[in-house]
């Protein structure tokens, strides 16, 4: 539901701050070839400047329409991170991905770090 605002007051514009849904998210992608106008009819309560900053963030073309993760290949990529959708990775199989490499480079250092005080005792 949208909430009625005073757009004279800008701490009342920034407390009514509406996060994007996955839909609108989805909307956007769905017409790379719309201008910020056009999609401004579509996104009922979203403003063309709001919408034209969200597409400069997620990108026109960033990745197939409807792609889904490589992974699970059930949820949508996470468009909100660059990093995961080049990775073609929804957000949850991007945090595991991302804890794995954590908990893989640690055991990596730990090694080398073995590794070099058995040399040292050589
Ligand atoms: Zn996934």
């Amino acid at each position: 539901m949208l909430q009625k605002r005073d757009d004279t007051n800008e701490a009342s514009i920034k407390s009514t701050y509406k996060f994007w849904t996955d839909d609108e998210l989805r909307i956007i992608r769905l017409h790379p070839g719309f201008t910020a106008q056009e999609l401004c009819e579509l996104l009922p309560g979203r403003t063309v400047d709001s919408i034209r900053s969200k597409r400069s963030r997620i990108g026109r073309y960033s990745y197939p329409e409807d792609s889904v993760c490589i992974v699970c290949r059930d949820r949508p990529l996470w468009a909100e991170s660059s990093k995961a959708s080049r990775m073609l990775l929804c957000k949850g199989c991007f945090l595991k991905e991302m804890d794995r490499r954590n908990k893989e480079a640690r055991y990596y250092n730990a090694l080398r770090q073995s590794e070099f005080k058995l040399r040292k005792k050589a």
